[in-house]
């Protein structure tokens, strides 16, 4: 499927930063907007039910899975997350840009219905600093950490797989990179060809 606007598809181990990049991201560029995932996992302390995620019972999800209802879904760290089509239809029927925070495995999915998707993927700066970020945010118990940091490895590898990588050593540079990433996708010929029709219609090139 041909998809007009940019669909940037971010993952991450858990602990790299991922959330922080996309929201600092969605604070400085209003034209990308977020995709609200569903999620059998519990909210956090601050979480709110269709901001951070659709947070829903296992019934719930299996009735969206039954339904079709997913662009994509997948197991992670024992849930299960999914962006559901109606979270993104709307954004994208307008040609919009829409940013998803999925894991690996999601992100490889999207990238097979849309192979224009952009996929980035956010590396911690060393193992030593992943735990603990894990530890410093507080969201999480110890085994829970436990499993975030095993799963770490295992997510890591599919980092070739993706277009674009990320060191978030210091933040401030990992957004910038971030930003570079969007904002070559709107230099690109047909992305400018449709912004600047005007242009290219006077300077006669069709
Ligand atoms: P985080 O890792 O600290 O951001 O913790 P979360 O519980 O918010 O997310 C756990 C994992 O699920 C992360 O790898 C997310 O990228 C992934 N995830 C979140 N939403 C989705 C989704 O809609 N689809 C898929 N496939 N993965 C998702
Ligand atoms: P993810 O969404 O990938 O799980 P978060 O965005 O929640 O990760 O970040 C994990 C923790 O690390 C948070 O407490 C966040 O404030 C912190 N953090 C993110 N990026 C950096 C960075 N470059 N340097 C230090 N701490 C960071
Ligand atoms: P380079 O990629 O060649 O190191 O840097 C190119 C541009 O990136 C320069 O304009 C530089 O100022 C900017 N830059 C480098 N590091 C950072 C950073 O950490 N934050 C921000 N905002 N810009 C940076």
């Amino acid at each position: 499927m041909e998809y007009p606007g940019n669909l940037f598809v971010v993952a991450a181990p858990s602990g790299a930063g991922k959330s922080s990049l996309v929201k600092a991201l969605m604070e400085l560029d209003k034209r990308v907007s977020p995709s609200v995932s569903h999620t059998t996992r519990a909210p956090r302390g601050q979480e709110v039910h269709g901001r951070e995620y659709y947070f829903v019972s296992h019934e719930t999800f299996d009735q969206m899975v039954a339904q079709d209802a997913f662009l994509e879904w997948a197991h992670v760290h024992g849930n299960r997350y999914g962006t559901s089509k109606h979270a993104i239809e709307q954004r994208m029927q307008q040609g919009a840009d829409v940013v998803l925070e999925i894991d690996y495995q999601g992100a490889l999915q999207v990238k097979r219905i849309f192979p224009n998707a952009v996929l980035v993927f956010i590396l911690p700066p060393s193992w030593e600093e992943l735990r603990s970020r894990l530890e410093r945010r507080n969201e999480d118990s110890a085994d829970t950490i436990e499993l975030r940091l095993k799963n770490a490895a295992l997510e890591m590898v599919h980092a070739r797989e993706f277009d674009f990588v990320i060191i978030n050593e210091l933040f401030e540079r990992a957004l910038f990179d971030l930003k570079a990433i969007v904002h070559a996708q709107r230099l690109k010929y047909v992305a400018q060809r449709n912004a600047r029709s005007d242009t290219f219609e006077a300077l006669n090139i069709h």
